[in-house]
């Protein structure tokens, strides 16, 4: 899987690497710091911390905007890590200064649209880049978008160790150290872009990507204007159906840094050996399971196509959905154990996010594949803040499920009539959710894959 890709492949893994470290290390902090050092109450919390992944996945739109228009990808990228640097030691001030609530509130709010603002610029013009470096067609395509993908991953293994070893300690004046080696990840990834991007990234034949688009004469422009046809109209209308599906795959799967989150801090028992596992610890897994198992499903992909038996794209994305359910019913499952004094054990959590990875990786890197697939090249990267935009919705709504979570001394949320009563409710609430949203997606591959023109 490995061979054969230009480097500029593994220059994009290397900067998304540490941007995603310095991203999750910041991330896996977030809901502890805003509870335990600003003493934010839990509902609150939730509410926030939904607003600022959503609106982390919303700025695309206007970074993709700016990129196709007029940036190009390679400045795009350097304003954004900028951004998002600068917003990470923001977010050290703040929490240097957390006892002093009026001046680290304000800081911390200031550090979070930073990194709103940077991410727009950056993530949707990196996800892009990937695909450019490949002709139209090439059968590499996905392979990269993996490997692309492990490198996300490596970064978000590595973030909550270092970061979240760091910053949770149970001392709320550690924090900060945490956000600072956010900083210090995000600096490393714009040297890493900065110093090699010249160098690295064209396409096969020579050709450099990622500039400013050229300024057009009148004469061009009408003629681009009007060369949008009906297939490409199709294909950016599956991108995006799929699009929406995909938001009951993130709201759910997202539940990772709340809910999930409290479960695991309140009532999991994290201890092996008399050692107890930082609550951070936890969202390691995930990434620890994508390097794992990329390389696994990609084998099986290949062995499949090669007996013409792989699975169309829509339908790798149906089955993700439904291995999404699959690890909440184990967690409804697992709850079930904890009562007065008990906690549950952590291999509910583990086989949990187990079967979540397996899912996302049927349906992440295959989708961002999709998109660079179906998208006309002058949309390549405001298609690609489209299919972030589901994640913007998911992720607000994340929040909004999350606000379900029944808590000892609160009246039981009622969710569309239906009463929560215990933790096992609140977790059937996402298996019955993703599997809806999977069985549907799967009756409708066929209409879509008709509407994608020969794109697999
Ligand atoms: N973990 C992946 C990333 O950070 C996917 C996140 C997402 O699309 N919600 O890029």
């Amino acid at each position: 899987m490995l061979a054969q890709h230009p480097r500029g492949l593994y220059l994009l893994f290397a900067t998304e690497m540490w941007e995603r470290f310095s991203y999750y290390g910041n991330r896996a902090l977030l809901a502890l710091f805003m509870i335990s050092a600003l003493s934010f109450d839990k509902q609150f919390t939730a509410a926030l911390y939904g607003q600022y992944t959503g609106l982390v996945y919303l700025s695309p739109l206007v970074g993709g905007y700016i990129a196709d228009r007029f940036w190009g990808n390679r400045r795009s990228i350097m304003v954004g890590g900028l951004l998002m640097a600068a917003g990470q030691f923001a977010l050290f001030f703040a929490g240097s200064v957390y006892q002093n609530l009026q001046l680290a509130v304000p800081l911390f709010y200031c550090g979070l649209g930073l990194i709103i603002a940077g991410n727009g610029f950056f993530k949707p013009n990196i996800s892009s880049m990937v695909g450019q470096l490949y002709h139209a067609g090439d059968a590499r395509k996905d392979a990269a978008y993996t490997i692309f993908y492990m490198g996300i991953n490596l970064g978000s293994f590595l973030a909550p160790l270092v970061c979240g070893t760091l910053g949770d300690t149970g001392n709320p004046a550690d924090f900060r150290w945490g956000f600072l080696a956010a900083g210090v990840g995000m600096l490393v990834s714009l040297l890493v872009f900065g110093s090699l991007q010249q160098r690295y990234l064209h396409t096969p034949d020579g050709t450099a990507i990622g500039l400013p688009p050229r300024r057009l004469s009148a004469e061009e422009k009408r003629q681009v204007d009007q060369s949008l046809t009906t297939i490409d109209l199709d294909r950016m209308l599956v991108i995006g159906v799929l699009s929406f599906f995909v938001i009951f795959f993130w709201s759910a799967f997202e539940q990772a840094g709340v809910s999930l989150t409290f479960l695991a801090s309140e009532s999991t028992d994290r201890t092996i050996f008399g050692w107890t596992m930082p609550t951070s610890w936890f969202q390691s897994l995930n990434p620890v399971f994508v390097l794992l198992f990329a390389p696994v499903l990609a084998q099986l992909w290949g062995s499949l196509a090669r007996r013409e038996r792989e699975p169309a794209s829509p339908t790798k994305m149906a089955i993700g959905l439904l291995l999404l359910s699959a690890g909440f019913l184990v967690i409804a499952l697992g709850v079930r154990q904890i009562g007065d004094g008990v906690k549950m054990s952590m291999l509910w959590l583990v086989a949990m996010y187990w079967l979540h990875t397996l899912g996302e990786l049927c349906l992440s890197p295959i989708g961002l594949s999709l998109v660079n697939k179906l998208a006309p090249v002058r949309f390549a990267s405001l298609l690609m803040a489209v299919w972030f935009l589901a994640n913007a919705a998911a992720n607000w709504f994340a929040g909004i499920l999350a606000g379900f979570y029944p808590e000892a001394g609160r009246p039981l949320p009622v969710f569309m009539g239906w009463q929560i009563s215990n933790l096992a409710d609140f977790f059937t609430l996402f298996v019955v959710m993703a599997f809806v949203a999977g069985a549907v997606l799967l009756l409708l591959t066929g209409v879509l894959q008709k509407r994608m023109h020969g794109v697999r």
